[in-house]
């Protein structure tokens, strides 16, 4: 077969699940995917309305498809716009070139569906891409900002009136983010956060139509305790700069008006000549393959294909996991078209809705079995969202997703409340990383120079130092081998027993049968009390794996001894520190697994856990070496993420 030429069109949910799935089942065969999108990146449709609502910058919900790719050596990625396909001829014609193909995807998503209503399109705003998000947040912000200088109070309430209307996920998300934003602009621009008034207006007569009842009410309380006002069973039929219109003629004033109430298929492929239905959606059967040109292998996917399941009248819901199951269906319909095996139908399988009303409250029902509501709803909802980085298998992602949400969210918007994300000046812990990596220092040059004096460097090496022949590690089998083996170092088990990091260095001979004393610091006299009086059978076997004669345990005893000179020295300069400070821990817990490390000293621990706060970044040479590795990894790994603008394909 000569080499084929598979094009997907459309990099959302669908485009990208088909684009994996394909790239990873056709690895060794002959193809050549091309991703065609308008933009360079994916967008996490479903966090949009965070950015819309003022929680995170619109890169946390950007995916740049070169990192998404990187290194799927049969994908290439263009960023342009489909304009039209020639289904007799398979060509894929762009803004910028044609692309022919053997096999083609299409799954370029949904559009706002404003039902004819007068003055949405002029005067709404929809929340259902990018460029929409960050529309509606600058509109808030300029309105509230214009609000504030407003002296007359009927036009300040009106202009700080936001109304949402529809009541599906995108609709409450959004008034969701209005609510907790609102506070944070009520308190920027001086003004009463009870002056802003929120809104939903819903034609049905419930709210959240696809959850079950008992969860949708449970949103529809909290709603309501937090002051959004629900309108139901009220159509809008106007909108206008100033106010909107509903079915029973009553006007709601307000300048800012977002249109959630429905989705159809996008425009752009309205003029492609396939058989549309109901919304625009383009007609499919249950393999996928877009109706009347079956035997031209396109193949219509998410949000805009129009496919009933059950023949009830009921299409595909324009959701992710249907957006991706379809997409599924037609990736694994072309690998088997091409490895010649069988063709696969679709069947759904839905594991559950999620809906988060701001960022610490949410309500979400789980494979119709488990509802949760409130802080565990939201919970799941992060889980569910770091799952779908881990199915693209993209680490990086996966990392940015948890510092966009977790650690670098402003104004406590998030599940911790902001406990994960206080910003803080990291030169304070200056002088504590200092202290720390002297404190190793100091710690393992006594495991070098021993009972020696530092000033006399042919006294080191001596007796208590970690580089004689004695094993200092106090392992049994290690000692059987001291006794037995010949070698002098048999009197030296009860040594070893003390010989620990330097943490461990109070515990002599002398005090060794008295009764030992727990506490966090050291009394004078007393006999401190190890963590562990004795290793855990399964950390012995594990000790025993790695050290299992004297020769290995007398090698590891001088290389943990640079390895701790190396931790001190990271700490000091504050260099990788994060690192340094994690190695310092697992060290730690090591030591009191090994029966070697007292409680006066656990305080190693949370001080390493202070630490890994960025120290390194404040007078430290972290602040050049992280960002330069951070640069240097990226290019080499990823390339420089950019357009790939389309180019003319054909030949
Ligand atoms: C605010 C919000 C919240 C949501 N919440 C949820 C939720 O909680 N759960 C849920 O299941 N669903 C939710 N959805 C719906 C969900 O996002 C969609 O069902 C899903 O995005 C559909 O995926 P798709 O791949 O079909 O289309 P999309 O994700 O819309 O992707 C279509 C892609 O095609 C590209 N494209 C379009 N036209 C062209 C063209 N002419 N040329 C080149 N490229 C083109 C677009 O740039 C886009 O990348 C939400 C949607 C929004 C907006």
């Amino acid at each position: 077969m000569a080499k084929q030429k598979i094009v997907v069109v459309g990099a959302g949910y669908a485009g990208v699940a088909a684009t994996k799935f394909m790239a990873k089942k056709l690895k060794k065969d002959d193809v050549e995917i091309t991703l065609i999108d308008r933009h360079s990146y994916h967008t996490m449709m479903t966090e949009l309305h965070e950015v819309a609502g003022g929680r995170v910058e619109p890169e946390a919900v950007q995916y740049d498809l070169q990192r998404l790719f990187a290194r799927k050596k049969n994908v290439s990625l263009v960023t342009d716009t489909v304009i039209g396909i020639d289904k007799e001829k398979k060509i894929v014609k762009t803004k910028l070139g044609k692309y022919p193909f053997d096999q083609l995807i299409i799954g370029m998503g949904g559009e706002p569906n404003d039902f004819g209503t007068p003055g949405v399109k002029e005067h709404g705003f929809t929340l259902w891409s990018m460029e929409d998000a960050i529309k509606i947040r600058k509109h808030i912000e300029d309105t509230v900002a214009k609000a504030a200088l407003e002296p007359d109070e009927a036009t300040r309430r009106a202009m700080l009136t936001f109304v949402v209307c529809g009541s599906g996920f995108t609709g409450i998300e959004m008034i969701g983010e209005l609510m907790e934003w609102k506070n944070v602009l009520a308190k920027e621009h001086k003004l009463r956060p009870e002056e802003f008034t929120l809104m939903v207006v819903e034609a049905l007569p419930t709210i959240l139509n696809m959850l079950d009842r008992k969860d949708a009410e449970k949103a529809e309380r909290f709603m309501m305790k937090k002051g959004i006002q629900l309108k139901k069973g009220a159509p809008i039929t106007e909108v206008t700069a100033d106010h909107i219109v509903l079915k029973d003629g009553s006007q709601i004033p307000t300048n800012t008006l977002i249109w959630t109430a429905g989705v159809k298929g996008t425009t752009d492929a309205a003029d492609f000549g396939l058989e549309a239905a109901r919304g625009q959606r383009l007609y499919a059967n249950e393999f996928m393959q877009a109706k009347g040109y079956e035997d031209k292998d396109i193949y219509i996917v998410g949000d805009l294909v129009y496919y009933e399941e059950n023949d009830d009248g009921k299409p595909t819901p324009q959701i992710v996991q249907a957006a991706e199951q379809t997409a599924h269906t037609a990736a694994a319909n072309i690998v088997a078209k091409i490895k010649n095996t069988q063709k696969h139908e679709f069947k759904s399988n839905y594991q559950g809705f999620m809906v988060s009303i701001g960022s610490k409250w949410g309500v979400a029902n789980l494979m119709d079995k488990v509802h949760m509501a409130g802080f565990m709803a939201i919970v799941m909802k992060h889980i569910v969202n770091l799952k779908y980085f881990f199915d693209m298998r993209s680490g990086y992602y996966m990392f940015q997703y948890m510092m966009h949400e977790f650690f670098h969210i402003k104004n406590d918007r998030n599940v911790t409340r902001g406990h994960s994300s206080r910003y803080g000046n990291v030169l304070w812990s200056v002088p504590l990383r200092v202290f720390y990596g002297s404190m190793w220092l100091v710690e393992a040059s006594k495991k070098v120079v021993g009972d020696g004096s530092y000033l006399n460097p042919s006294s080191w090496f001596g007796s208590g130092s970690w580089f004689t022949d004695k094993v200092v590690f106090p392992f049994p089998w290690l000692q059987e081998q001291v006794t037995t083996g010949a070698s002098a170092a048999g009197s030296h088990a009860a040594e070893a027993t003390t010989a620990a990091t330097g943490a461990a260095g109070g515990a002599t001979d002398a005090t060794a049968t008295a009764a030992t004393h727990f506490g966090f610091n050291y009394t004078f006299g007393e006999n401190p009390m190890p963590v562990f009086e004795k290793m855990p059978n399964w950390f012995a076997k594990i000790m025993e794996f790695m050290m299992p004669n004297k020769d290995v345990a007398l090698f590891m005893q001088k290389f943990m001894t640079f390895v701790e000179i190396g931790i001190a020295l990271a700490l000091i300069f504050g260099l990788f520190t994060w690192l340094a400070n994690a190695a310092t821990i697992g060290l730690v817990v090591a030591f009191c697994l090994s029966g070697m490390f007292y409680w006066v000293n656990i305080w190693f621990i949370p001080v390493a856990f202070a630490l890994m706060n960025g120290s390194g970044r404040a007078l430290g040479l972290d602040r050049w070496v992280i960002p330069w590795i951070q640069r240097t990894a990226g290019r080499w790994w990823y390339g420089t993420p950019r357009s790939i603008y389309g180019k003319d394909s054909s030949n």
